[in-house]
C-alpha cells in the first residue's frame, strides 16, 4: 500500500481516501497497524487542527436529530464537519448508534460532511484507540469540527470526554427527581448541558429542567479550565432547530477562552501523553496474544494450578521469554 499517496489524497480532502484510511486504522492486522501508524505520523505534520466536540446522551434523547441539524447549520456556514461514534456495544447489539443508514441522511449527503459509524468492537479500549486515530485523520483531511458521539452508558463518556476539546451532554426534559438519574461524574465532565426537545408541549418542562441543571452545575467544584459562567445549561430544540446557533456561540466562546488561557494546548498535550502511554500498554498486552505466548501462558498456568511452581516465578518466566529475541524461523 502506498502510504505517501494515501496521505496526499487525504490532505487534499478526498472523502473516499479518508474512509479508506479509517478502515485501515480499524484493522487489527499487524501490517495494517504498521501502515496506520506510518500514515498518522505523516499526516501529523500537516498541523491541521479541528475543534473536537464530544457529545453524549441516552438513546432517544435526540442525538442524531441534534447532530444532523447542528451539522447542517455548521456546513451552511461554510465549515466542514465530521461525525464519529464511540459505541462499544454496537458489535453486541448488532446495531450501532450510527450504523443505521437512515440516521442523519441529510447530513450524510452534504459534501462538506463526513459520517462514520463506530468501529464494531466489543472492547471499549479498542474502539477508543481507533476513534482517536480517526479523529487525527479527519483533522488532517481539513475538517473544522469533529463531533464524537456516544451513548450514555458505561465508561464511554469518559473515553469521549478525554479525546474532546469540549464535552456536551444532551438531556431530555424531565421531572425534578429524574435529575438525580444523571450521574454526578458525568455532570462534572460536561462543559455545556443541552436540554433538548424544548418545543411544543415539552417547552415549559424543558425550561424548568434546564434551570434545575443550571442550579446543579453551580454546586459543582470550579474547574480551572472554565471561564465565568461555565459549565452552562441551556435549552435547544433539534427538531425546530432553535437554540443551536446560541449553543454554537457558547462553544466557540469557551474554546476561544481556553485557547487564550493556554488550557486548550495543555489539554491536547496531556491527551497526546495519555494516548502514548496507552499505545505502550496495548502493545505490551498484544505481545501476550501471540500463539507462542498463549501456549507458554497455558503451560505455565497448568503448572501453577498444580502447585509445581509459584505464580510470581511463572510470571517472571513469561516476562523473560517476552524479552528474549524472537526465535529464528
Ligand atoms: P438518539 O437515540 O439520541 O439519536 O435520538 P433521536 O435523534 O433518534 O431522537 C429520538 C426521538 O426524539 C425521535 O422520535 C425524534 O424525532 C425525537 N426528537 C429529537 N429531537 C427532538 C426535539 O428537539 N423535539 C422533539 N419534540 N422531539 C425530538
Amino acid at each position: 500500500m502506498d502510504i505517501t499517496a494515501l496521505s496526499e489524497t487525504i490532505l487534499a480532502g478526498d472523502r473516499r481516501a479518508l474512509a479508506r484510511a479509517i478502515t485501515l486504522v480499524e484493522s487489527a492486522r499487524a501490517d495494517h497497524r504498521e501502515a496506520a501508524a506510518e500514515l498518522i505520523g505523516l499526516l501529523a505534520r500537516s498541523g491541521r487542527e479541528a475543534l473536537r466536540i464530544g457529545l453524549s446522551g441516552t438513546p432517544g434523547v435526540g442525538k442524531s436529530t441534534f447532530i444532523e441539524a447542528f451539522g447542517l447549520m455548521l456546513t451552511g456556514q461554510g465549515l466542514r464537519v465530521a461525525v464519529l461514534a464511540v459505541d462499544p456495544s454496537s458489535a453486541r447489539s448488532g446495531g450501532s448508534i450510527l450504523g443505521d443508514k437512515t440516521r442523519m441522511d441529510h447530513l450524510a449527503r452534504d459534501p462538506n460532511a463526513f459520517i462514520r459509524p463506530s468501529p464494531s468492537q466489543t472492547h471499549l479500549g479498542g474502539v477508543a484507540r481507533r476513534t482517536r486515530e480517526a479523529v487525527a485523520l479527519c483533522e488532517a483531511a481539513g475538517y473544522d469540527v469533529v463531533l464524537i458521539e456516544t451513548v450514555g452508558v458505561g465508561q464511554s463518556e469518559t473515553v469521549v470526554a478525554e479525546m474532546s476539546d469540549l464535552f456536551l451532554l444532551l438531556l431530555a426534559p424531565a421531572g425534578g427527581d429524574e435529575l438525580q438519574g444523571v450521574k454526578r461524574g458525568i455532570m462534572e465532565m460536561a462543559d455545556l448541558i443541552l436540554v433538548n426537545k424544548a418545543d411544543g408541549a415539552l417547552k415549559d418542562t424543558a425550561t424548568r429542567t434546564c434551570a434545575d441543571y443550571a442550579g446543579a452545575l453551580r454546586l459543582l467544584r470550579k474547574r480551572p479550565q472554565d471561564p465565568p459562567g461555565f459549565p452552562k445549561a441551556m435549552t435547544v430544540s433539534a427538531i425546530e432547530e432553535t437554540g443551536l446557533d446560541k449553543a454554537w456561540a457558547e462553544m466557540q466562546a469557551l474554546a476561544h477562552w481556553r485557547r487564550e488561557h493556554g488550557h486548550f494546548a495543555r489539554r491536547r498535550a496531556e491527551q497526546a501523553r495519555g494516548w502514548f502511554v496507552q499505545e505502550v500498554r496495548q502493545a505490551l498486552l498484544a505481545r501476550l496474544e501471540t500463539p507462542e505466548a498463549r501456549a507458554l501462558m497455558a503451560a505455565l498456568g497448568d503448572r501453577v494450578a498444580q502447585g509445581e511452581t509459584a505464580p510470581a516465578l511463572a510470571a517472571a518466566e513469561v516476562l523473560a521469554q517476552l524479552d528474549a529475541p524472537p526465535p529464528k524461523r
